[in-house]
């Protein structure tokens, strides 16, 4: 399977008229985690971040849009959508994770299997997902056995994965390995998927077994990482509602601004 952009002339006239990612939210599994899909449009380049449950829903409606598809998506868009635009065939590029709690990471060996792609993640996570069926298990859930990542993360790294770029903060806390994948967009915020580091006013829980949570840890790799990107930037967290970097800097009683050292309620606990 090969990604890459189409020609210069209909990428050029694609991006004049609308703008290019497609970003798509499943929220999948008991725990409604958030898989996000991020496709280009220009190109049907696309890349599945945090692919830990549902399966066959994420994948029918990435391949043929089958399905009952996504709960959310910020450019309308379906099967008559798609070819009355004359838009390129969707190519599934890679998988990517934020971290390696099971919910997140539970069904990546059927999406391996299916696209025969890399799978990337932090390194600092790698042991947390050779645990993945003991942690899914002690929930009462039944996963497959976990997937072994084929390529790593490292703090600062810029990927370009197919014709989608994006940027890699290791924002540890939550997990050691915890990572949050910021893409840029030329015309409107840029978009910032976090998993389980921050939530709309609330942080990761740091009390998870295994996992090397650390609330200090959380609270500096936010204050440090996150507070200086543009206010604008949108916020896509593992769980619960969409935020900005704009809101949680200035009310999340955790790491705001108003929060103090240890947060507002002392130290952070609750996801
Ligand atoms: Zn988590
Ligand atoms: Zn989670």
């Amino acid at each position: 399977m090969v990604c890459g952009p189409q020609t210069a002339s209909a990428s050029k006239s694609l991006s004049d008229t609308m703008q290019h990612l497609l970003i798509e939210h499943f929220l999948v599994g008991a725990l409604q985690m958030r898989c996000s899909v991020v496709t280009d449009l220009n190109t049907g380049d696309t890349l599945v971040i945090d692919g830990g449950e549902e399966f066959h829903r994420i994948s029918s409606w990435i391949d043929t849009f089958e399905g009952p598809g996504p709960d959310w998506m910020n450019i309308p868009m379906s099967k008559e959508q798609w070819i009355s635009k004359n838009l390129p065939q969707r190519k599934v590029c890679a998988l990517v994770n934020t971290h390696a709690h099971f919910d997140h990471t539970g069904h990546i060996p059927f999406f391996l299997k299916h696209y025969n792609v890399d799978w990337y993640l932090h390194q600092d996570d790698f042991f947390l997902q050779s645990l993945a069926k003991q942690s899914a298990e002690r929930w009462g859930f039944e996963i497959p056995e976990p997937a072994i990542p084929t390529k790593s993360f490292v703090d600062g790294q810029v990927l370009d994965l197919g014709s989608l770029k994006f940027s890699v903060l290791h924002t540890p806390g939550h997990t050691l390995g915890g990572c949050c994948l910021m893409f840029e967009n030329h015309d409107s915020p840029n978009h910032l998927f976090v998993g389980d580091t921050i939530f709309a006013g609330s942080v990761g829980r740091t009390d998870l077994p295994d996992s090397g949570g650390d609330f200090e840890l959380l609270a500096s790799s936010i204050r440090n990482k996150l507070w200086s990107l543009d206010e604008s930037t949108i916020i896509h967290p593992g769980h619960g509602p969409l935020t900005t970097i704009g809101r949680e800097m200035a009310t999340n009683p955790y790491v705001g601004k108003e929060a103090g050292e240890f947060g507002r309620y002392g130290f952070g606990k609750y996801a």
